[in-house]
């Protein structure tokens, strides 16, 4: 197994690198350096075999023992070989000679007033920069879901002008078991893995546990916790049903481990969050959408933000290499794409810069024709920005606009409201509210 990755993204983007000025992007990326010995968290069935292959494991059987292993560590949540009953002692300690089961080390949790949770995730850094390679991942519960906002990159090459990311100087590409590890590790400390009332694999075969799935699942627990909800996977009532990829960093430019971490978070066997459950926010990177699409099958969100080139280009630079029309022509040929499964446009409310009638007018009818959401972002101020939130009443009657033009307006509900008064209280209790939380917080109006 190759425990390193290779560092930088894809061709397409480094070229971004070499040909344009600091404009489009920054710093180069970090290295990934892999612990002496790896976690088999994020591999694909296919690698995990090879794995198997590592420790010994007769081709014959790999199939059938990464059935066994995929159940264990997908739909349990084990951390250790240990408990694997249904595995033979010899291969338990053949796997935790080479191999862990290990997730990002949590080394800060902030839990808000309302149930919110902000981890800051560790993750192995490069001994020779010796900076820390930090992610952060926000759990945000509501009474029908709860959302888990996740981080695809440590910091971000993109320069957005209004976001605070952007101004990281560090990046690095985060690996498929650091994105799917997230998901892991805030089952881990919200308790939410299927029961333990569940029967593990019976004897050596690795079948389903459960025949039938959810439907033969026990009863769900007695009180479920805010946010939990029946799961298509079993074990009753979760409490992550949505996720986001609204951290820190562009999913779309680090696409092969976004798409083996979701494909995994949404394998039915394991974790089980379905693809409808899942979106993906980028900020336009053309030439991958459509792949995305395809390869991956998620809910998508576009990071649009203006209507007009010249102002694009500003707030997000990456609008020079793809314009506004080939991105929106880009969302027209997502794969999937219907009236059941629209594009969310994702439309941050920065004062005197995009806010005005005209803008809102504008934004309707440039959106003719492709099945969209639209949601509002307020603006959240960070240190030294030049930018500020659009007034309350502009947002308001831009919302109106939009709404007036048949689409779902989520600050015009009672919920975008509550969030809102919600993050000054959690402010207060917390000491301080990133604006990934009030992103991630934004982004519950938009998986329903
Ligand atoms: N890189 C991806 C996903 C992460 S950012 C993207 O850009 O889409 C998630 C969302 O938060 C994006 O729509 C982004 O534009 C928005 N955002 C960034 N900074 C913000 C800020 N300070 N206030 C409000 N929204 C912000
Ligand atoms: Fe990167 Fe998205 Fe922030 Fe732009 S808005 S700098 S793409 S994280």
């Amino acid at each position: 197994m190759d425990a390193r990755v290779k560092p930088g993204h894809d061709s397409e983007s480094m070229t971004i690198i070499e040909t344009s000025s600091a404009f489009l992007e920054k710093a180069p990326l970090e290295r990934y350096v892999a612990p002496a010995k790896p976690s088999l968290i994020g591999l694909s069935r296919m690698q995990l075999a090879d794995a198997l292959g590592e420790v010994g494991v007769a081709e014959a059987q790999r199939k059938m023992r990464v059935q066994q292993l995929w159940h264990w560590i997908y739909f349990r949540g084990l951390t250790s070989f240990e408990a694997m009953s249904s595995v033979s002692k010899e291969l338990r300690a053949a796997l935790a000679e080479k191999f862990t089961l290990d997730r990002p080390e949590v080394v800060a949790e902030q839990i808000s007033v309302d149930g919110t949770r902000k981890w800051l995730l560790r993750l192995p850094s490069d001994p020779d920069s010796g900076l820390p390679h930090d992610v952060e991942c926000v759990y945000i519960p509501d009474t029908d879901r709860g959302t888990l906002c996740v981080s695809s990159q440590v910091g971000c090459t993109l320069n957005c002008s209004f976001c605070h990311t952007g101004t990281q100087r560090l990046v690095r590409n985060l690996t498929a078991g650091e994105i799917a590890g997230q998901v892991m590790v805030a089952r881990d400390r919200l308790g939410d893995w299927p029961a333990a009332l569940i029967p593990p694999p019976k004897g050596e075969g690795g079948e389903r546990t459960e025949p039938g799935g959810a439907e033969s699942d026990p009863t769900p627990p007695a009180s479920a916790p805010l946010g939990g909800r029946p799961s298509p996977s079993g074990g009753g009532m979760r409490k992550i049903t949505n996720i986001v990829m609204m951290g820190m960093g562009e999913p779309l430019y680090n696409l092969d481990a976004v798409r083996d971490a979701l494909l995994i978070v949404s394998d039915g066997d394991g974790i089980g969050i379905s693809k409808r459950r899942i979106t993906l926010s980028t900020s336009g990177v053309v030439p991958e959408i459509e792949r995305a699409g395809r390869e991956i099958g998620c809910m998508l969100a576009v990071s649009l933000h203006a209507v007009r080139d010249e102002l694009r280009n500003e707030l997000v630079p990456l609008n020079r290499k793809y314009n506004i029309a080939a991105l929106l022509e880009a969302c027209r040929n997502y794969p999937g794409a219907s009236n059941a499964k629209r594009i969310t446009f994702e439309y941050v409310m920065l004062k005197g810069v995009n806010d005005s009638i005209e803008d809102a007018k504008a934004l309707v009818r440039l959106l003719k024709g492709i099945p969209a959401k639209i949601n509002l972002i307020p603006f959240n101020p960070w240190p030294r920005t030049k930018y500020e939130c659009a007034d309350w009443e502009q947002i308001e009657k831009f919302s109106q606009v939009v709404f007036d033009a048949g689409y779902a307006s989520p600050v015009r509900t009672p919920r975008g409201r509550d969030i809102l008064a919600a993050c000054g209280q959690l402010k207060s209790a917390t000491e301080k509210l990133t604006a990934r939380e009030r992103m991630a917080l934004r982004a519950m109006a938009m998986t329903d």
